[in-house]
Parts: structure tokens; C-alpha cells; sequence
């Protein structure tokens, strides 16, 4: 049996001002023709996990490209189109095959497309032909299209958020795939459109509830596998939105009702799932008494508005400039992106003392910059891991540099990603369990690794790229009929 795979990754927040150009590929992950590196890295897991598989059965696997990108703005049209006919020359070279894996994120918009997945799928269907069968991987914050279910034959999203479950899921693509080639299952897919916007994280209630019922669903034949896409709400495309999917053998019916069951449940939860997050005032408040209380164990406060790995920039100052005015002693805060004061750090080199203007450059969400009289504490080439556990995978992070300005460690990245584990401070030599709060650029990824070692987990929303306030986003694109844009989107 042969089998190929490739795959064109990122997600885009359309109302980003960062054009994703070719160099973003390449700042992250560009392999062509499957010549992957030997690290275990995060944006090839999935791939990686089905190649496996799929060789110790003694199938033939064709690897074509893999390119992933930091999330930002559309990715150009050039880049896309480009990426996308040199898989599909190598998928043409390849034919014919029974197979064919593509882990992709499902929130991808390009100039000229809306639904860079929807369009890569149908051209991949028009090419191996019906009988062929076509796995996808998606990321929850996808956008579901119909396009994207009409061209696959299984499409399995991760359940938990933060994503820790890439290989899990690459797993089942694998065993329906596989199942289907053998003829035990025929697999049909059905979604419900829960017609909501939101952010739903899985590490608390009552989402948690939710994933694992539809984990126990799952076994209940003839359910084979749900997936919640909770969608992308920085995506002004029409397909944004809140779906569930459900595959079920045979019965369409069964799966309809299965997506319509889970979708109505999620539905009714909608005003428990909005997350609760803290004005920048709110959150240092709460800092404040947080360390009357108890010093044992830092704080950790998440920058939730600027996470680069939902196209923010990365380089906001709202926070920090609050920090500094608090006043706050044993402070971590990072990652800021900033090149350019990357570059005059490692120029000046450790113990210097100089003048700096940090952040707030890229964009009217990023704030204004900082001045600040800083002392350059550590430079260097900084990484991180992605996951816990047997899944971590490695995070190449590029230049990096800590300084300590106004009583802060401030770490600078000249790679524009989010914090996702504690290694990030720790190669620059700083521990962050030392600190008595620890301020970070992410929304969620961060949790599993700074969770067990904070006394308390914050929240904070300043104003910043992802505003959370879905009623105030310039939607022009999507179909408005949606929680929270209406009280009850099925009935006005
Ligand atoms: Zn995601």
C-alpha cells in the first residue's frame, strides 16, 4: 500500500497588520520532500506519528512538504500557491496512492482564499481520485468548512486545549484509516453548526466535562470518533464558527444526531464557557494580595491578548508598563518579541548597562514602546518544548536575550512565538520557580508545564490583538448569526 503525506500549517488572525510571507516557513518548519530533521519537533508529530505507523505495517510512505508558520497575518497569496503545487506535483509523481495523510490547522487564509484547507483538500480528492482515501488532522481552532468534509474521508481534531493530544490524535487518523482500508468500518462524517463564538479552555470546567463524555461517547459503536472544532474567532472568514463532527460507521444518521446531541450540550453551556479574564487593573490587584498571602510559589499571569500563537504580535506593553508602575519585586516577564533589541543586547553583550526601547512597535494593538535603563543579564540561542512527558517536543526559539529593567527580568525573542514551558527561562539561566511572578505571552499552551508549579494561575486581558470582546471585533465576513453577537442565534 503506498501513502503520502504533507502538510501546509499555520493559523491566521485576519485582523493581524504581520503579513506570513515565505520567511515565516521558514522561521519555523519547511521540510520538502519529508527530509525531516532528527529532533522530535512539534509541528511534524502528527506526520511523523502516521509515517511510523504506517511503516511498521511495511507500507510504502511518500513524505512531500511540510511547512508550518507561526500564526499571523494571511499567509500571500505567492507563498500559498507555491507550497501548495509543489504537494501537489509531488502528490501527482506519487500517483497512484491508497492514501493520504494532512495534518493542517484549518484557520489557514491566504490572498485570495479563505479556506486554504478546503481548496488544498478538493485539489488533493481531484487528484488521487474517490477511492482514494484522505485523512486530515486539524487543529480545534479551525474553521470547518464544508468544503474540508466534502474532500476527506476522516478528519480528527485535537480534544484538549492546551493541545497536548497532537500524537493521540494522529493515532486515530491512523486506526480509522486503516480500519477503512480493510474494509471493517465505513466512515461518514456529519457536523452540527453550534452557530457560537467562543474560547474554550479544556483544563477547567465545565469543558473539561464535556471532552472527556465525548471521549466515553466515543467508544459507544457505532461512534467512532468527535471532535469539537471550537473555531478560530480572529478568522473574519464565512466558516468561522463553533462545530462539533462526528464519524460514525455507516450511519449518517447516528452521526448526525450524535453532533446535533454534543452541539445542543455545548450550546447550552455558552455562558458558563466564557472565560473569566482580568482588566490589566483587576489583574494587579490581585498580584498584590496574591503575595500577601503567600510567597511559597510565584504567580503566574498570563498576557492573554498578545499570544503570538494566535497572530498577535507579541511585542505589547500593556502589561509590562503595568508591572513597572506596581512596582512588584522578583519579576519574570516573557517573551517579548523584539529583534532589533535582541540584536543591540547580544551587540552590547552581558553586564553591559544601556538605554533601551523595548517593545510596543509592530502595531496600534502592541501599545507604544518602553524606554528603560537595562542591564543585558544573558544572551544566547533559546529554546523550548511543546507538551509534557513523552510528547515534548523541541521548540527552536532563535536569539534571544534577558535583561533586567525597572526591577524586571525581561526575556527578548527574536522569534515571534509564545511561551509554552519553563526551559524558555531556564536557558537563559533563570529559574522561574525563584520568582515571586512570572508574566507570560500565551493564552493557554502555557498551562500544562507553569500549572504545577504556580500558586495561582491569572488571567489577564489588556487591550491587545485577540480582543476577547467578540462584539466589538470589525467582522465583515462571517455569517453573524452567532453567540454572543445574538443572546440565542437559533430563535432571533
Ligand atoms: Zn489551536
Amino acid at each position: 500500500m503506498k501513502i503520502f503525506i504533507g502538510s501546509i500549517w499555520t493559523e491566521t488572525n485576519t485582523f493581524s497588520p504581520l503579513p506570513t510571507g515565505y520567511s515565516a516557513y521558514q522561521d519555523v518548519y519547511l521540510v520538502h520532500g519529508g527530509k525531516h530533521p532528527p529532533e522530535r519537533l512539534a509541528s511534524a508529530e502528527p506526520a511523523q506519528v502516521f509515517r511510523r505507523r504506517a511503516l511498521e505495517r511495511g507500507w510504502q510512505v511518500i513524505d512531500s512538504l511540510h511547512a508550518s508558520a507561526e500564526a499571523g497575518g494571511k499567509t500571500t497569496r505567492h507563498v500559498y500557491e507555491s507550497f501548495r503545487e509543489e504537494l501537489l506535483n509531488d502528490l501527482r509523481a506519487a500517483l497512484p496512492v491508497a492514501m493520504v495523510f494532512l495534518p493542517l490547522h484549518g484557520a489557514m487564509v491566504a490572498d485570495g482564499y479563505d479556506d486554504c484547507e478546503g481548496d488544498l483538500i478538493a485539489r488533493v480528492r481531484a487528484l488521487v481520485g474517490q477511492a482514494a482515501l484522505i485523512g486530515v488532522q486539524l487543529d480545534p481552532h479551525c474553521h470547518l468548512s464544508p468544503a474540508m468534509v466534502a474532500g476527506s474521508s476522516i478528519i480528527v481534531m485535537e480534544k484538549e486545549y492546551p493541545h497536548t493530544d497532537f500524537a493521540e490524535r494522529a493515532e486515530d487518523v491512523f486506526r480509522l484509516m486503516e480500519w477503512t482500508s480493510q474494509g471493517r468500518i465505513t466512515p461518514v462524517m456529519r457536523v452540527y453548526d453550534c452557530r457560537m463564538i467562543g474560547v474554550y479552555q479544556t483544563t477547567r470546567q465545565p469543558m473539561r466535562d464535556l471532552v472527556d463524555r465525548i471521549r466515553s461517547l466515543e467508544q459507544q459503536a457505532p461512534t467512532l470518533s468527535i471532535s469539537i472544532a471550537h473555531g478560530f474567532p480572529w478568522g473574519d472568514v464565512p466558516d468561522m464558527g463553533t462545530k462539533v463532527l462526528v464519524i460514525a460507521d455507516r450511519d449518517a444518521d447516528h452521526a448526525a444526531a450524535t453532533a446535533r446531541a454534543v452541539g445542543r450540550d455545548l450550546f447550552a453551556l455558552r455562558h458558563e464557557l466564557i472565560p473569566q479574564y482580568l482588566t490589566v487593573e483587576q489583574a494587579m490587584e490581585a498580584v498584590q494580595q496574591a503575595l500577601i498571602t503567600r510567597t511559597d510559589k510565584p504567580i503566574v499571569l498570563a498576557d492573554v491578548t498578545d499570544n503570538s500563537g494566535g497572530g498577535a504580535p507579541g511585542d505589547a506593553t500593556h502589561l509590562l508598563r503595568a508591572i513597572f508602575a506596581a512596582g512588584f519585586a522578583g519579576v519574570l516577564f516573557g517573551g517579548l518579541y523584539d529583534p532589533q533589541a535582541v540584536t543591540i543586547a547580544h551587540t552590547a553583550g552581558p553586564g553591559a548597562r544601556l538605554e533601551m526601547r523595548i517593545g510596543g512597535k509592530l502595531g496600534r494593538a502592541s501599545g507604544t514602546p518602553l524606554d528603560v535603563d537595562a542591564e543585558i543579564r544573558w544572551i544566547g540561542e533559546a529554546q523550548q518544548h511543546f507538551g509534557v512527558g513523552e510528547h515534548r517536543l523541541h521548540v527552536p526559539m532563535g536569539t534571544a536575550a534577558l535583561i533586567r529593567a525597572g526591577g524586571v527580568d525581561i526575556l527578548l525573542i527574536s522569534r515571534r512565538k509564545q511561551v509554552y514551558s519553563t526551559d524558555l527561562f531556564e536557558c537563559a539561566g533563570v529559574d522561574p520557580r525563584t520568582y515571586r511572578l512570572v508574566a507570560l505571552k500565551s493564552s493557554q499552551h502555557f498551562y500544562a508545564a507553569f500549572a504545577p508549579l504556580a500558586q495561582q494561575v491569572l488571567y489577564c486581558a489588556p487591550p491587545g490583538a485577540l480582543q476577547l470582546d467578540f462584539t466589538s471585533l470589525p467582522y465583515q465576513n462571517i455569517d453573524r448569526r452567532k453567540f454572543p453577537l445574538l443572546a440565542d442565534p437559533f430563535t432571533e
